[in-house]
């Protein structure tokens, strides 16, 4: 019996990880355009995995090749990573994902994030 049976499933709250990358330029906080190999970190509630996948799937496929500031979203936002990272959770909620945080790294050193209040 592991210690996630029983009771305590109460205090504990499972999840799955989405990992993937896109390709993607963008110019923010005054620097020069440039590009990253984006790498997007989704944590999502157990519900509907499969359909969880082919969201995250369709979002990230809709990143990739593309130039951050001509995004609608990224118009009045910066195309930051915290802010990319609140535009993977916004087109995921919308297409009916339960996300419960996000993670974007521009680097392997530097990410930014969002998650859920409360989670
Ligand atoms: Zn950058």
């Amino acid at each position: 019996m592991n210690s996630l049976s029983g009771k305590n499933t109460e205090i504990h709250r499972f999840f799955h990880i989405l990992e993937g990358c896109f390709v993607a330029s963008h110019k923010h906080y005054g620097e020069t355009l440039h590009g990253h190999n984006f790498r997007c970190r989704v944590k999502v509630s157990l519900n509907r995995p499969v359909f969880s996948r082919n969201c995250f799937r369709q979002v990230i496929q809709g990143l990739d090749y593309q130039h951050l500031n001509r995004i609608p979203f990224f118009r009045e936002t910066t195309p930051s990573t915290e802010h990319i990272a609140g535009f993977i959770a916004e087109k995921m909620d919308s297409l009916g994902c339960e996300v419960l945080e996000v993670e974007v790294f521009e680097t392997d050193g530097f990410s930014g994030g969002v998650k859920q209040c409360g989670s």
